[in-house]
């Protein structure tokens, strides 16, 4: 007998006011760029053939009504970028990913700068200090951060930072190079120490899905400590799914899961923190 097919992944409930996803990964979730190889994450979202009209309605649906879409190289951040520009609900950020720093040459930062000047274009990111992962040495992941804070600075967009086992550096090079205006830690991943650290330095907190997971203490303190008037939540889709999707390609549609959990560790209603949410993204990315 032939196995019945998996039932249809189940929406969670929809938001009582919208909001929206400050960080995802459109072009890895639709399978239009490769995700980097021997990623399962992004190979079983791949295997899922999502579409961009697709995951929009999904979000939509339970209220989540705009997204930022990230690039990790300068495809991507081609492909995103023109997405946004096809879409009245899609913001891009452009950047070369940490781990991808070695291909962060004068050539492709030059093209980041200008794909970063666009009016759809409204977040220099991800960019950052991966310390978890090697396959960028430490020089060349300093050299490309560095040229990212600069380009964030000239082209006046929100600096989104992907910070992985290395607080102490990324903060020690924000403050060196003087932080451009707006500064976001995408899927926040520091305790409440850090989270103060951040809050007194006036950088957004961007929380994503693992504020849910059981062993994540330390995030939920984080969250916590975090004022609100600094709080965003994201996806990082197709990664880090909320519970209790782990093991499954994550969406947007997704985020009221993780957005009720901050709630409840804020002691505020879903639909005052959607409001102050939605507010802090104009100061972020400016009004869509
Ligand atoms: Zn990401």
């Amino acid at each position: 007998m032939s196995k019945p097919p998996a039932a249809p992944p189940v929406a969670p409930e929809p938001l009582p006011a919208p909001v929206f996803d400050s960080h995802c990964h459109l072009d890895i979730m639709v399978g239009d760029r490769q995700a980097s190889s021997g990623d399962p994450v992004a190979q079983a979202a791949q295997a899922a053939s999502a579409t961009v009209s697709g995951i929009l309605d999904a979000a939509r649906a339970v209220g989540v009504t705009r997204l930022v879409t990230i690039g990790y190289d300068l495809p991507s951040s081609r492909w995103n970028a023109e997405v946004a520009a096809a879409h009245a609900d899609v913001y891009a950020g452009v950047a070369i990913h940490p781990n991808e720093a070695h291909a962060a040459t004068p050539e492709t930062l030059a093209e980041i700068e200008e794909l970063a000047g666009r009016p759809e274009v409204r977040a220099v990111g991800e960019t950052g200090l991966d310390y978890f992962r090697d396959w960028a040495s430490r020089d060349d992941q300093h050299a490309s951060f560095r040229a990212h804070i600069e380009i964030a600075r000239r082209t006046g967009k929100a600096l989104v930072i992907h910070d992985r086992d290395a607080h102490a550096d990324v903060l020690k090079v924000l403050a060196e190079e003087g932080a451009p205006p707006v500064v976001v830690f995408h899927s926040f991943s520091g305790d409440a120490e850090m989270a103060a650290e951040c809050a007194a330095a006036g950088y957004y907190l961007s929380f994503s899905g693992p504020v849910t997971y059981k062993n994540a203490g330390y995030l939920r303190e984080a969250a916590r400590v975090a004022p609100v008037e600094l709080m965003l939540v994201e996806t990082d889709a197709p990664y880090l799914p909320p519970v209790p999707h782990r093991g499954k390609p994550n969406a947007p549609y997704l985020i009221p899961l993780t957005l009720r959990c901050l709630a409840e560790i804020k002691g505020v209603e879903p639909d005052a923190l959607c409001e102050a949410i939605e507010a802090n993204g104009v100061a972020v990315f400016g009004a869509w």
